[in-house]
């Protein structure tokens, strides 16, 4: 016999239940019978690093054409069997998202802007012609994933639970065409501080021989086969001493995009106030960052001047090299902010910021994540708080 409990109140676990959450969806609750020990988490949570250990739950959810969604589930973080004809293994409909659960310094559990990832999530699957997730059930499924976990959700600075949504195509059927049947999946993954020794700056290598994104590509979607594609570039940029690559427009080959899995922000002066310029959205190559778009209205929140335009491989590196431009830096949820200490591409290498992590950069770093764990005063009601 299953129980049947509302999103946000599994097991009993949470204090503060959430409860816009309430009644929206119902899981089925079938948790793995043999969890980890106390020991053995706590153990696990000392080091957690990235991605490396799994909760011991995961969530559920199946559809099928003409039925829509199924009823989802709670169950064992376990393998899941799949069709060899399964069409995701063959021709990529495949799609995830990453978020965080942080801990509180009042002992709670939050996210930050999770129906974000859902829109996303389902505009993502919009271009890779699968079915949306309804935002609701994206969240109600995180809230109840999340509450279940909760004592996976590290309490160490700069810690936290990282969340992963992902659906695949799992309709065993070799045909060109989109599948009838998809499986969508949530599971966690507690992450240690990204940066344990201190923030460091990474090298950049600007890649001219790959590309990640072109117009009508799928460059605004968060899919597997993005990744895939940026794999060899990745290897690249680590040949050529760097830590990450850089990506430049399909069409013109001189505009700068992304860094490796995130945005790019540069800081200059104006007025003397810091003024932000990042690439803008409307060639539909980039991938539109929720950690992005925080720190442009956090930018401008405070009286600062944020500019979303082109920007030049050659104009960054003549600002480099003229000092006018002050500090670079990448974002995305995984690092957070990541500065930039040195730019490489085959005509030449550039130094930012003397190689050290800028002020601004450092500043608007530890204002998210002050946000992130409910330290910070939330005017946009980005904080989504779980338990
Ligand atoms: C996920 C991702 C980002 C960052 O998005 P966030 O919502 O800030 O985590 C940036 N670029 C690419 C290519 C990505 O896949």
């Amino acid at each position: 016999m299953t129980r049947r409990i509302a999103g946000s109140l599994l097991a009993g676990a949470c204090a503060a239940p959430y409860d816009r959450a309430v009644n929206a969806t119902t899981f089925d609750l079938r948790p793995n019978p043999r969890p980890h020990t106390d020991a053995d988490r706590h153990k696990v949570l000392e080091n957690p690093g990235f991605g490396r250990f799994f909760t011991d739950n995961m969530v559920v959810l199946r559809y099928a054409e003409g039925q829509g969604w199924g009823r989802g589930a709670l169950e064992a973080y376990a393998p899941i069997s799949l069709d060899p004809a399964a069409s995701a293994l063959h021709y990529g409909q495949a799609i995830f998202e990453g978020f965080k659960a942080y801990r509180t310094d009042a002992g709670g559990v939050v996210t930050f802007r999770p129906d974000a990832n859902a829109r996303r999530f389902a505009r993502s699957a919009e271009r890779l012609a699968m079915p949306a997730l309804p935002v609701e059930t994206f969240v109600a499924a995180a809230d109840a994933l999340i509450s279940h976990e909760r004592a996976w959700v590290p309490t160490q600075p700069g810690t936290s639970l990282y969340l992963r949504p992902l659906m695949i195509a799992t309709e065993g059927v070799l045909g060109v065409r989109p599948a009838h049947e998809y499986l969508f999946l949530l599971f966690a993954s507690p992450a240690g501080a990204y940066f344990s020794g201190g923030v460091k700056p990474v090298s950049v290598w600007i890649s001219e021989d790959y590309v990640r994104a072109s117009p009508g590509g799928t460059g605004t979607a968060k899919c597997a086969g993005n990744y895939a594609a940026s794999l060899v570039a990745q290897r690249d940029a680590l040949a050529k001493g760097c830590d990450q690559v850089v990506w430049i427009d399909a069409v013109e080959r001189k505009w700068i995009e992304e860094m490796g899995g995130m945005n790019v922000m540069f800081v200059y002066e104006a007025g003397g106030k810091p003024l932000l310029v990042t690439p803008d959205l409307t060639s539909g190559t980039l991938l539109p960052g929720i950690t992005r778009d925080s720190l442009l209205t956090l930018a401008r929140d405070r009286d600062w001047q944020a500019v979303e335009r082109r920007i030049s491989v050659d104009e960054l590196t003549s600002d480099i090299a003229s000092g006018k431009l002050k500090e670079a830096f990448a974002c995305g949820t995984a690092a957070v902010i990541t500065p930039i200490g040195s730019v490489k591409s085959s005509r030449g290498a550039w130094t930012v910021a003397e190689g050290q992590p800028g002020k601004v950069t450092m500043d608007l770093r530890e204002q998210l994540l002050s946000l992130q764990h409910g330290r910070a005063p939330d005017p946009h009601g980005w904080v989504h708080p779980v338990c």
